[in-house]
């Protein structure tokens, strides 16, 4: 890999297409260092024009790349796992600047990304079925069987909160099932994703199968999504955006993936080991700055263990130890931007403006000039407030009372968006109960938020459409066809 040693006074090229890295015709973005406010990098941005050499490139190279043998494809994957895991320090590293998470979360990160790309090698090679035996059919006078092709081209956009798990989700799969791509990360965050792409180009792909455009997502995110030349989006990111592209899409009836936000709860059951429920509650809220579409926001306690819990959660939260990510000892790192920060800041007033009370955190951390949140509970919040039905993207929790099942069942489900669930509990029965009855796509019962390549990530209502990771990832970037052939029409 060409190592991308930051220098601002150097801006180092967002843009590869064809298998060329070029400056793009984009502006030079500058790239901030959360934990510090300070710049940490610029880079050479592509442009709308980019979109479409890109996509010219990515549609030259498709017919081989999907004909391609699943072995073959599977081999470059492999490769490329190699490569992340050989430049793990460096990624971590990066990982640590470019997004101000401690060590053991950019670590995850990039873990993650390795076992994403081995999984989609080892899946391709067991579940290409390019021609199906045979299909039955209550005719015995036809041959039945289908297709499972690579969709095309597809669009990759990603968001900035978790740089390299989110493109290895698209990535891997999108390449595995022989789908060419253009990835665009968030502006935000591009520097471990143009690693990535030294990565992945290092692994030996064909050029023009995988492009990589950094860019505004107004200008280069939005041609990517109108362009006639891509077959597939796939998009994780806001609500906000992820209407936009949809809407764009319609207009050419072309299919999108949506990974959107989440409010999501924690139920705590009467019955609950209680440490380990306050330590799903504080993975569940302040892992990542609370910047998770999964956050477990709204934390849901059973009456007669509420004040326990109440009690020894804030009492943790008052003592994560939050910082740059200099020593091992940081918990929480910054929010993401200046922006992120007064967003957080916003809500957290208007939590108390609607009475709800502040139990600890809900500021600024003082005499740093990064982004950074105080670990925040609250408790008796509105029904109605922003603070309960809004996507915070920050380390903002909010505690309620619930007195059985039907009523925990009934607060969690009461959201626009349906995206996970933890639920803590020793009761098998109650688990299987609320885990029938919610509206997620995810539930983990007494477990943090563990996540194999091999299950599915996704989530029902607003939390968007479709399913990333498993066997759906992969059929997320594949077509299918059926043939139906009239027995004894041959002549070879
Ligand atoms: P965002 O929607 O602002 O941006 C996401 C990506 O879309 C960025 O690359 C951006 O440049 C691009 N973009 C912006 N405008 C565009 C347009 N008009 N057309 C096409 N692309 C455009 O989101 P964000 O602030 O980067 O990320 C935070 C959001 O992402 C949260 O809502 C979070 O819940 C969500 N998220 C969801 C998942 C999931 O798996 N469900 C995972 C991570 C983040």
């Amino acid at each position: 890999m060409t190592m991308m040693t930051p220098d601002i006074s150097q801006p180092v090229y967002g843009v590869l297409i064809n298998g060329v890295w070029s400056a793009g015709q984009g502006e030079v973005f500058t790239v901030v260092n959360p934990s510090t406010a300070q710049p940490l990098a610029t880079v050479h941005t592509a442009s709308s024009a980019d979109v479409n050499l890109a996509v010219e490139a990515a549609r030259k190279a498709l017919p081989a790349w999907k004909h391609a043998s699943p072995q073959h494809r599977a081999d470059c994957l492999k490769r490329i796992a190699q490569g992340i895991a050989a430049a793990k320090d460096e990624l971590v590293a990066m990982q640590m600047q470019n997004s101000g998470k401690p060590a053991f979360e950019a670590e995850l990160d990039v873990g993650d990304a390795i076992a994403t790309f081995e999984y989609y090698a080892d899946l391709i090679t067991r579940d290409d079925r390019q021609l199906e035996a045979s299909v039955d059919v209550p005719d015995d006078g036809f041959d039945a069987g289908y297709l499972l092709e690579a969709c095309g081209v597809a669009g990759l956009i990603v968001p900035w909160n978790f740089p390299m798990v989110t493109t290895a989700w698209k990535v891997a799969p999108a390449l595995a099932a022989g789908c060419t791509v253009l990835l665009k990360p968030a502006e935000l965050t591009p520097l471990t994703e143009i690693m990535l792409a030294h990565i992945i180009q290092d692994a030996g792909l064909p050029a023009g199968v995988f492009n990589l455009l950094v860019g505004a997502g107004s200008e280069v995110g939005a041609a990517i999504v109108e362009h006639p030349g891509i077959d597939k989006v796939s998009f994780t990111g806001s609500n906000a955006v992820g209407r936009k592209v949809m809407a764009a899409a319609a207009r050419q009836t072309k299919p999108v993936s949506l990974e959107l936000g989440g409010k999501s709860a924690l139920i705590v059951c009467g019955d609950a080991d209680l440490d380990n429920a306050v330590d799903l509650a504080l993975k569940g809220v302040y892992f990542n700055a609370g910047q998770m579409c999964s956050a477990t926001s709204r934390i849901l306690v059973e009456e007669g263990i509420y004040p326990a819990f109440r009690e020894k959660f804030v009492a943790a939260a008052a003592a994560l130890v939050v910082g740059a990510p200099d020593t091992d000892a940081v918990e929480m790192g910054p929010l993401i931007s200046e922006t992120q920060q007064k967003r957080v800041l916003s809500y957290i007033e208007a939590g108390k403006a609607a009475g709800a009370v502040c139990l600890t955190g809900g500021q600024a951390l003082a005499g740093q000039a990064g982004f950074f949140v105080t670990p925040t509970v609250f408790d008796r919040v509105p029904d109605d407030s922003a603070i309960w039905r809004e996507e915070i993207f920050g380390p903002v929790a909010c505690l309620r009372i619930f007195k059985d099942d039907a009523e925990a069942i009934r607060i969690a489900n009461d959201s626009d968006f349906g995206l996970v669930a933890t639920v803590a509990t020793r009761s098998q029965q109650r688990a299987n109960t609320l885990a029938r009855a919610l509206h997620v796509g995810m539930v983990w019962v007494n477990s943090p938020q563990v996540i194999f390549p091999h299950t599915s990530w996704g989530g029902m209502k607003q939390s968007g459409i479709g399913r990333e990771l498993g066997p759906w990832g992969l059929r997320a970037f594949q077509q299918l066809k059926h043939v139906v052939t009239l027995k004894g029409s041959m002549a070879d």
